[in-house]
């Protein structure tokens, strides 16, 4: 079954609480829907060493994946700050699991923008053809 977009969001909205980013103070939550319609969620965690920070995109995926999911159909990720456009490892790590036609869904403060995975990452890399 396909979840209502809005509760999606809703979801996220409250997942924001639960952000660690006290470096860029950018707050992310995701949420990832499988083809089953369960519903997996993350959060952006920073760290004082940067480069080990993970995004709330790559936070949801792990923890489902975690879970032996493996066929997803779209994910909404939220901030109350500014747009948040998925980063380029985390479209990577989208198109290790899901199709081109994965949706990903953005919701910023002042608009939502909706994407394929294919859009935002053309090219993936892919050792198998
Ligand atoms: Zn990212």
């Amino acid at each position: 079954m396909e979840n209502d977009l809005v509760r999606l969001q809703e979801i996220a909205e409250k997942l924001i609480s639960s952000c660690y980013c006290p470096y860029s103070e950018f707050h992310v939550a995701a949420v990832i829907e499988d083809t089953n319609g369960k519903l997996h969620f993350g959060v952006n965690v920073e760290n004082s060493s940067y480069g080990l920070a993970i995004c709330a995109e790559r936070s949801a995926l792990f923890k489902a994946v975690s879970e032996g999911i493996r066929d997803f159909r779209r994910i909404l990720v939220y901030s109350p700050d500014d747009l948040p456009i998925p980063c380029g490892a985390c479209r990577q790590v989208l198109a290790e699991f899901c199709r081109e036609d994965f949706q990903i869904v953005v919701v910023g403060p002042e608009e939502t923008r909706t994407f394929t995975l294919v859009q935002l990452l053309p090219h993936r890399f892919k050792i198998c053809p």
